[in-house]
Order: C-alpha cells, then sequence, then structure tokens
C-alpha cells in the first residue's frame, strides 16, 4: 500500500514532488468572493441575509434571527448530554494547562540614568472564530481556538458558524462555546459571514481578527479581508510523517499513517525509517486494518498519491528528511525519542513515543491542533496565546538621558533627510522664555 522510495541520500526532489500539492484558489472564486464582499460592504445586513437564503436555504429576511439566542446555547448543552459536557470541560482543562505557559507578561527596564523602557502585552479585543458548517462538526476546533483566545484576554470572542434551511447550529458546536464561555454566536458563514465581520454591518461586529477553518470560499474571504483584520494562517490538507526505527510497532504506526489519510484525498501520510522490514510489516497491517475503517476510498486513495516510506540510512537522516518535509504533525517512534528533540527544527507538534499518538493531540493531550501545513512549519508555528495578542512598546526618558543621545540622534535624522526629526530633539535643548521644568 505504500510506496518504497530508497533514498539513498538524495530527498530534495522527493520532498518537491510531495509537498506541491496545494489546493489552488482558483480566479472564478476569487471574484465570486470579491462580489460578495463588495456586496457586503454596500449592503450590509441585506446582503448577509441574501447569500444565507440563496447559498444556504436559512430563508431569513429579520436580521435579527442571525443571532444565536442564550436558551439556545443552554439547549445545546442539554442536547449533547452530561457525558460529553464532561469531556468537554476536561479537554479545557488540558488546553488550559498546556496554553497557560504561553502567556506573555508586560515588561518594564529601568536604566541608572532615569531611562524606563518596556513593552505591553494587551490581548485583541475582538476576535471571531470562524466554525465551519456542513456535514462534519468540529467542537475541538471551537476549543483550540477559544482557549488560547481567553487566556490571551481577548475581551470579546464570538463564532459566526453558517446554518442550513433549519435554522439550527450544531449542538456540540454550542456545548463548546459554552464550555469556552462564548456567548455572542451568529448564524452566518461563507464569505458573506467572513465579509460581515471583517467590515461589521449593522447586526455583525467589526473585529480585529478572523480565526478558524473553512472550504475555498472562507479561506478566500479571510485572505482578502487581510489588511482591514488579521487572520490566522490557512490550513491545508492535513499531514502525518512517522519516524520509526526497527523496533516500532508496525500496527501502531499503520493505525496511525490511516488517521490522517482518512481527513481527505489529498492528505499526506509518510513514514521515514531505517528498516526496510518494518515498511512490509506496515503494508500487511495496513491491509489488515483498513477493513475496519468506514472511509475506505479517501484512506486508499490518500495513500496511493500522497503516502509513501522511505528508507534512510540512520535516525540522524530520517530527521533530516523530515525537517525538509516540516510536517504538521510528526511522530516520532524510536528508542528514547525524548533524545531526539535537538534534531527536529520543522515540525507543527511532535508526538513522541508509542503512547502520544497524533489523534491524542487533536482532541485531548493539551497541545493545540491548529497547525501549519504544506511545509510551513519551516516558518509559521502551531495556534497558541501569541496570536491573539499585541506588543506595544514603551519608553521615558528624563532630559538628561535625551541630552546625552541628543547630538547622535540629529546627526541620524539629518543624514536621512529628515530635518524635521533632529528640529525636534533640537528645539528642547534651545534657550526659552518658557518656565523650564525640572525633570
Ligand atoms: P464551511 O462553513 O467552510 O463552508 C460552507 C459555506 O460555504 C456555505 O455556508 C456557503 O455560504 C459557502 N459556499 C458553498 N458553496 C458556495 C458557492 N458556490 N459560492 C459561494 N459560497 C459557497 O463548511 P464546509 O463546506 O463543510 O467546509 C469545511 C471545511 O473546513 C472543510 O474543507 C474541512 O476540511 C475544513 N475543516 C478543517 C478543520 C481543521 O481543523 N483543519 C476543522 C474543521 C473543518
Amino acid at each position: 500500500m505504500l510506496k518504497v522510495y530508497d533514498l539513498q541520500g538524495q530527498f530534495k526532489d522527493v520532498v518537491q514532488k510531495f509537498s506541491s500539492r496545494k489546493t489552488e484558489m482558483t480566479k472564478q472564486v476569487n471574484d465570486t468572493v470579491m462580489n460578495m464582499i463588495e456586496d457586503v460592504e454596500k449592503n450590509g445586513d441585506q446582503a448577509l441575509m441574501k447569500y444565507c437564503r440563496d447559498l444556504d436555504g436559512f430563508m431569513i429576511d429579520n436580521p435579527k434571527d442571525l443571532i444565536v439566542s442564550k436558551q439556545e446555547i443552554l439547549d445545546g448543552v442539554t442536547s449533547v448530554g452530561k457525558d460529553f459536557m464532561r469531556i468537554l470541560e476536561r479537554t479545557k482543562e488540558q488546553l488550559i494547562a498546556f496554553h497557560q505557559h504561553q502567556v506573555d507578561k508586560s515588561w518594564s527596564l529601568y536604566k541608572e540614568n532615569g531611562v524606563m523602557m518596556g513593552q505591553l502585552v494587551r490581548g485583541l479585543e475582538k476576535v471571531a472564530l470562524y466554525v465551519p458548517g456542513g456535514t462534519a462538526t468540529y467542537p475541538s476546533t471551537v476549543m483550540m481556538n477559544a482557549i488560547p483566545a481567553k487566556l490571551a484576554g481577548v475581551q470579546n470572542l464570538i463564532i459566526i458558524t453558517p446554518v442550513k434551511a433549519d435554522g439550527k447550529v450544531n449542538p456540540s458546536i454550542l456545548a463548546a462555546a459554552y464550555v469556552c464561555g462564548i456567548d455572542e454566536i451568529y448564524k452566518v458563514g461563507g464569505a458573506h459571514g467572513v465579509a460581515g465581520v471583517a467590515i461589521g454591518t449593522a447586526t455583525l461586529p467589526k473585529v480585529d481578527k478572523i480565526v478558524g477553518p473553512g472550504n475555498i470560499y472562507v479561506a478566500t474571504a479571510k485572505k482578502c479581508c487581510y489588511g482591514r483584520v488579521d487572520i490566522d494562517m490557512i490550513a491545508g490538507p492535513s499531514e502525518i510523517l512517522i519516524v520509526a526505527d526497527d523496533k516500532a510497532n508496525p500496527k501502531y504506526i499503520a493505525a496511525d499513517l490511516m488517521s490522517q489519510a482518512e481527513h481527505d484525498r489529498l492528505a499526506s501520510a509518510l513514514l521515514v525509517t531505517t528498516s526496510p522490514s518494518l515498511v512490509e510489516k506496515v503494508n500487511e497491517e495496513l491491509k489488515r486494518q483498513i477493513q475496519l475503517l468506514p472511509r475506505t476510498e479517501i484512506i486508499e486513495e490518500s495513500l496511493q498519491n500522497y503516502g509513501g516510506a522511505f528508507i534512510v540510512n540512520s535516525i540522524e537522516e530520517a530527521f533530516q528528511v523530515s525537517n525538509e518535509f516540516a510536517p504538521e504533525h510528526l511522530e516520532v517512534l524510536v528508542e528514547n525519542p525524548m533524545n531526539t528533540l535537538p534534531l527536529i527544527h520543522n515540525a507543527g507538534s511532535i508526538f513522541l513515543g508509542e503512547y502520544t499518538p497524533e489523534p491524542l493531540g487533536d482532541y485531548m493531550s493539551g497541545t493545540n491542533h491548529v497547525l501549519p501545513t504544506g511545509g510551513t512549519a519551516k516558518f509559521y508555528s502551531a495556534l497558541g496565546v501569541y496570536d491573539f495578542v499585541k506588543y506595544s512598546s514603551y519608553s521615558y526618558y528624563p532630559k538628561a538621558a535625551l541630552e546625552a543621545l541628543k547630538d547622535d540622534v540629529i546627526t541620524f535624522a539629518k543624514k536621512e533627510g529628515l530635518d524635521g526629526h533632529a528640529n525636534s530633539v533640537a528645539v528642547r535643548f534651545e534657550e526659552d522664555t518658557y518656565e523650564k521644568k525640572s525633570n
């Protein structure tokens, strides 16, 4: 099932081939989305309601019906039942335990000459979390976005999500929102929902940032609105890369490869190992276990097109290959996996040892599952508290401290042809008739 590549130290070309599977944002989608954004800008709530009717069959004619009531949220909580609420609460605790370490503090620096400077850390004021509609619902994604946002101190976190003809938001989404303390939810999604919160309408608030996954229309709208608002990264198809030695368990490897391959036909599942016999055993396990899973066709297609096993000469080389891929998820199934951390430079999230399967990270390990894909782990990080804050520097200079720097600053400014800048410093040291303050 997995094609085998004996890399013989030559992995750059192979990596290139596997990395070129981006989902294209076509001109047609781009044009559609741009028109929708313009429409929302011109016609506000009326445009939102028109698209809700035309695209989703939600026959709304009063914008107030875009708002999810408190009672609907409570009904969602009741509907999912106590057991699932307990799981959501436990997931929240796990996420807080990890993400609280990412909370950055403001700091100050005092110098001997009376200078004081520092950095303020402030949570974004308003953030919209996009929760996809469609058949699959992901309450885990609500939590992965909401918990770091709340820890960052985001004052106003809202959810936008499309609904169908019945006008109902999936109860598990409402329950996850409840657990995360979100009570402002709007029944609108797609490109028009994104435009609505990027621009603001009579009903939808204008936000500072939009996060969360969505289909091609949603992703394109986020891209087009970037600049008016901040956005998170654009997620591509899922990926897993497993580095394994000859002692790794083929049963676990096969199961974990398929856990990502089942996401979609473009998902990528790769094994990098020093052991050709392990690959044979993994292939046997894939054949056996795939019979037990429902999404057989998707798994087969993604393994065939974007799956593979790479034979390398050493574990060190395995990590060179992995660093070149910069996978979204990296599983390390070797003896003493902790010792391999220094070898890892590019990976969205790292799963060490045979009892840390990747799906644990999708839900409850505590780490975030919103991760860079398509090799972007070379420069992007997992979603975290730092995505929901901004930093402002501040400085205070007493007169003597400015005087000590004044000549250099004036020369610097003149060198750049900015005499007004030079003057701003110089005037402070001219004799004048105003009463001098001693500071
Ligand atoms: P969605 O909410 O992203 O998109 C649905 C909306 O798309 C509709 O409400 C409609 O307004 C709009 N739309 C549909 N056809 C259109 C058209 N022809 N013109 C203009 N607008 C149109 O829900 P979805 O479609 O189910 O997609 C969900 C996506 O999110 C999937 O790609 C899934 O893989 C992804 N996802 C990813 C994660 C993750 O964590 N990476 C989690 C959940 C979902």
